[in-house]
């Protein structure tokens, strides 16, 4: 070890002999809570409860983030659309938790500006015409976020609306909004939340799907665990089960009793992957949706422009949803109107991906009308289901859960010692990274992308690359991923599979496929090296 390495503190190991110590924990020890799910509800409701001081394991049938945590528009937001639905109260709490994820991991919530064009066409304008009452919504979202807003909304001319945004269409074109909220990297959050509550002592496991219920005089006993990497079942006691598993939460609970739930309405939501040159914009751009009274989103992310999202009832499997073809040109049609140079077609799409909003079953109305607030349920058999949320507002619904948790504890003369929670002074990834830090021998490109990738944990990856030149080389020679993050993420991140890492840990198949499938050998050896096999 240089010295230079022994200043960088090195995270407790996650991998997969971990995962092996954990699932035979899982199997032997009786636990406070057992939490289902390990998706950005799951991973937040397991680091509370850990934080509090309970045993707490957490299981997830796919990998970490795999369901819809990793299928977001990745915005630490407010919601600028939620106060037309005068959800004031859900603007504020969500804004409020900017403000902690931008303390606790920065590099997991970035400010970006955004750019709300105004037209002198209200269907061209994304959020209507009418420069007054704009202006008043943008005022409030100021005022709900409170000392701890990023920067007060500003009107500009077209013209310097058309030096942040060049492609966009001058036509009409009167001026813009800007104001500012936060972007992440969705499946990254998830995993670090996941690395913290294992710190705090939570046992997790990925692959290890729950099967059923086990039920004694008390009520929920334990669940029946398929380990789907160890090839055994087994069966996990816990005092308290929590069910944090998403869009599946009603199949979940069905386990418990064989009744059928539709407490769900899932929502499907896609996003479409183009370069980054072929819009342009320097900031985030809210456009309209052609034929829709709704608005998307342009982003400029990882070097790419990721355009979404939709908003539509699904019906369909819910493992694995797609974009399909129609939605994906609906996209394609809007950005193009918005942005008539690029002439954006089918051809400059890199990927496309969808996910389902676990949206909690209200009237008839559109799944764009109802509440994105989460919702808690405390179910016959014990269950306590948490369904519904944000990304944003995972830490708030996660003390939640926790509290009726604790008071199930007390209710139930349970011996059960908790402190409070304190998740909001919990660092996540080490924090800030350090900045001159000896990282010379490695390009500004590569040690940039480590920072904003890994946070205060980039210099433990930068330790892996200088080992060796395979190690130190990237996967894909115009990006800047190299072969230490895929040890990384095996060692430190429980990634179990090339596809873990490729699309998760980091977020290379996402923005572009070809070149993920292309590097899949080499991470694939350095799996196999990692593990000894
Ligand atoms: P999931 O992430 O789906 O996690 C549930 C997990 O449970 C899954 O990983 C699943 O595999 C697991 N599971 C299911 N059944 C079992 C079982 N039997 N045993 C074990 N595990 C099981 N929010 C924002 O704040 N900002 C945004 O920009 C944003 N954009 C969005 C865009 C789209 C298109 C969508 C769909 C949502 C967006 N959201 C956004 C909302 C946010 O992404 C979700 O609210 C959040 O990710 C839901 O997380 P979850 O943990 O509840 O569900």
């Amino acid at each position: 070890m240089t010295d230079q390495a022994r200043k960088f503190e090195s995270p407790a190991e996650l991998s997969s002999r971990t995962r092996t110590t954990n699932i035979e924990r899982m199997a032997n020890e009786i636990f406070d809570v057992a939490v289902i799910g390990g998706g950005i509800t799951g991973a937040g409701v397991a680091l509370d409860l850990a934080s509090r001081g309970l045993r707490v394991a957490l299981i997830e049938k796919d990998d970490f983030g795999s369901g819809t945590s990793s299928r977001s528009s990745k915005l630490i937001h407010g919601g600028l659309r939620y106060l037309e639905q005068f959800e004031f109260g859900l603007v504020r709490e969500s804004l409020r938790e900017r403000a902690v994820l931008k303390q606790t991991a920065p590099h997991l919530c970035k400010p970006l500006e955004f750019l709300a064009p105004l037209y002198s066409e209200s269907e061209r304008s994304p959020l209507g015409s009418n420069r007054l009452k704009l202006a008043a919504g943008l005022w409030l979202y100021d005022l709900l976020a409170g000392s701890q807003n990023i920067s007060r909304h500003k009107w500009i001319s077209s013209s310097d609306a058309l030096k942040l945004a060049p492609g966009l269409s001058t036509e009409g074109l009167r001026g813009a909004f800007t104001y500012f909220d936060c972007l992440t990297d969705d499946a990254r959050l998830v995993i670090e939340v996941i690395k913290a509550a294992s710190t705090l002592g939570a046992s997790v496991a990925n692959y290890a799907r729950v099967r059923g219920f086990r039920h004694n005089a008390d009520g929920l006993s334990s669940l029946e665990i398929e380990d789907r990497i160890g090839r055994r079942e087994f069966d996990l006691r816990a005092r308290v089960i929590v069910n944090a598993s998403g869009v599946w939460s009603d199949e979940v609970s069905r386990l418990t009793d064989g009744q059928t739930r539709s407490r769900i309405r899932p929502s499907k939501g896609i996003h479409v992957v183009v370069p980054a040159e072929r819009l342009g914009n320097k900031t985030a751009v809210l456009i309209p949706s052609v034929g829709e009274n709704r608005f998307l989103f342009v982003i400029p992310w990882k070097g790419r422009t990721v355009i979404g999202t939709t908003d539509a009832d699904y019906s369909g499997s819910l493992d694995d949803p797609i974009a399909e073809d129609e939605e994906v040109n609906r996209v394609l049609r809007s950005a193009a109107r918005a942005f008539p140079d690029s002439k954006l077609t089918m051809s400059d799409v890199i990927n496309t991906f969808a996910g389902l909003r676990p949206l909690i079953s209200a009237g008839g109305e559109a799944t764009k009308e109802i509440s994105r607030k989460e919702e808690i349920f405390e179910e016959v058999s014990g269950l306590i289901t948490i369904s519904g949320g944000k990304l944003t507002t995972w830490r708030r619904m996660a003390e939640q859960v926790s509290e009726r948790v604790v008071r199930r504890f007390e209710n139930n003369n349970k011996n059960v010692m908790t402190r409070k929670s304190h998740t909001s002074d919990i660092a996540l990834a080490n924090g800030r990274p350090s900045s001159g830090e000896n990282d010379c021998e490695f390009d500004s490109g590569t040690v940039s992308h480590l920072k904003e990738t890994y946070g205060g944990n980039y210099g433990v990856v930068l330790e892996i690359a200088r080992q060796s030149k395979t190690l130190k080389a990237r996967l894909i020679d115009d990006l800047p991923y190299i072969g230490a993050e895929a040890l990384y993420a095996a060692r430190y991140e429980m990634a179990m599979t090339v596809d873990d890492i490729l699309a998760r840990r980091t977020r290379i198949t996402l923005i572009d496929a070809g070149k993920g499938q292309s590097c899949a050998g080499v991470v694939e050896e350095l799996l196999k090296k990692e593990r000894g096999s």
